[in-house]
């Protein structure tokens, strides 16, 4: 199990708001979008909130913080002040590891994350999606499916809007949640009524003792408070997932997927149909009918489908939604096609194994546009996809030497570039009709962008220019 997380807070009355919490001091470190929202539901339940950042707030939160009067700081950390916390809110990105959170544990506070604490306040479903990849689609997947079916269903977690903020101001029935491996060590009471762990790979390690198992066991915390009354959904072709549940024990009602093996209950691929049999009702829908293609979104498809019938949607409503989605930007997003070469956007893919998923789901010869920073990648599992799809490679990073030694025997030609226009241009050329020209990048984008969006945006607008 991760280190530093031997603080469980009780739920005392206390925390649960209301007069008890007049002059009680609640911390929230982090002033992006979750931490905002954090501080405004705890002002609301009439706590004394002060926000810390140790970096620049924005300045449409520092707007939001005023107006609500807030107090909070930037730039530093005040220790005097977060030391007096009952309790102190963390963003996700905060490090156990940084000096203020050794500090807070040192005295005995304990620190949760903005889904523990709005967890608290209300009374809805909570339907919530982890794994290495493939959350937000699934989520914004799930959320699309229950909103056509007319749920009263929020969207919050890794996307959107704050939950804490949207649990302080409206009040719905059903909540679909992206959850981080993050928030989850962060996570203590909160139960989610339908779990799912879509898969687990390497990923963020160095937030993990660089150990596997430390990693596995934050996204098994998803499962945790769960009674026979809810469910736990995952991914019975991922090895890791498959390892991690030997060593656990599940109250909740395991409904796996598979594209391998038929399913006795979950979900499973039978030719090229998708079958649901976790209810009476079974469903099913041809992959090609899908919104959503290459085999990652199959699994994607499941999960969401299992999803949607444990809450009783409609067969037609699911086959419609299913098929009706349109993918979110940056994940296989297609751009357009120029003289007959189609480009795709696949930003989002900052590991290699979403770029392994995004070559297995392409159908002609792919140009791969390749690089940034490397987190460690281990490139061996892309050869054989690169081989048999893969004409040329442009690296897209400040140093490309990996890629060249991963990939010389491969590929005839291997370009390096500098910026995404000279990448896209030189794609271009390399590409011939029918080809694919594939922003898929198996690596962070920091070097050369602000994020993985930016580098998005900067291709999609320099294929218009094209
Ligand atoms: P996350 O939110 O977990 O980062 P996204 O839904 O944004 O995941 O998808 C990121 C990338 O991961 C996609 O572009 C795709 O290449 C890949 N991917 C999506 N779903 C899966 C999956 N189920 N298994 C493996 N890779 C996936």
């Amino acid at each position: 199990m991760n280190d530093n997380k031997n603080i469980s807070p009780n739920l005392s009355p206390l925390i649960k708001g209301g007069k008890d919490a007049a002059g009680v001091r609640l911390v929230v470190l982090g002033a992006g979008e979750s931490g905002a929202g954090a501080a405004y539901l705890a002002q609301q339940q009439g706590y004394d909130v002060f926000v810390s950042d140790f970096g620049l707030i924005a300045e449409k939160y520092k707007k939001r913080l005023s107006g609500w009067n807030i107090s909070f700081e930037e730039g530093q950390h005040t220790e005097t002040e977060i030391l007096k916390a009952i309790e102190v809110i963390k963003s996700p990105g905060i490090p156990d590891k940084a000096p203020i959170i050794k500090k807070i544990k040192e005295n005995n506070i304990p620190v949760i994350s903005e889904i523990e604490f709005a967890g608290r306040f209300t009374n809805a479903k909570m339907i919530c999606i982890t794994g290495s990849n493939g959350k937000t689609t699934t989520t914004s997947l799930t959320y699309h499916i229950l909103k056509n079916a007319g749920l009263n269903v929020g969207l919050a977690g890794n996307i959107g809007k704050s939950f804490a903020y949207q649990v302080a101001t409206q009040q719905f029935d059903y909540y679909v949640l992206e959850i981080s491996s993050f928030m989850l060590d962060d996570m203590y009471n909160f139960k989610a009524n339908i779990a799912v762990l879509l898969n687990i790979t390497p990923d963020h390690l160095d937030r993990y003792d660089y150990k596997l198992e430390n990693y596995v066991a934050s996204k098994f915390r998803i499962t945790q408070n769960q009674t026979s009354a809810d469910y736990f959904i995952y991914c019975a072709d991922d090895p890791e997932t498959i390892k991690g549940m030997a060593e656990s024990k599940f109250k909740a009602q395991l409904l796996p997927f598979s594209i391998q093996q038929t399913i006795e209950r979950g979900a499973y691929l039978e030719e090229e149909t998708i079958i649901i049999n976790s209810t009476l009702e079974h469903f099913t829908m041809s992959i090609k009918e899908l919104a959503l293609q290459g085999k990652h979104n199959i699994y994607n498809s499941m999960a969401s489908g299992i999803m949607a019938k444990i809450l009783e949607i409609r067969n037609p409503i699911v086959r419609e939604s299913m098929a009706n989605f349109q993918n979110i930007e940056h994940r296989l997003e297609f751009v357009g096609k120029i003289s007959g070469i189609s480009f795709i956007n696949d930003s989002k893919a900052t590991n290699v194994n979403s770029t392994w998923y995004a070559l297995e789901s392409m159908s002609s010869e792919v140009v791969l546009i390749l690089g940034g920073v490397d987190k460690g990648n281990d490139y061996s599992m892309l050869k054989e996809l690169v081989r048999q799809k893969v004409k040329s490679i442009v690296c897209l990073g400040k140093d490309n030497k990996r890629i060249h030694d991963a990939f010389e025997n491969d590929v005839d030609i291997i370009v390096n570039t500098q910026s995404v226009f000279e990448a896209a241009q030189i794609a271009y050329h390399l590409a011939e009709k029918g080809d694919t020209v594939l922003l898929s990048p198996a690596c962070a984008s920091f070097d050369l962008f602000k994020n993985y969006e930016d580098r998005g945006r900067q291709f999609k607008l320099a294929v218009k220019e094209l």
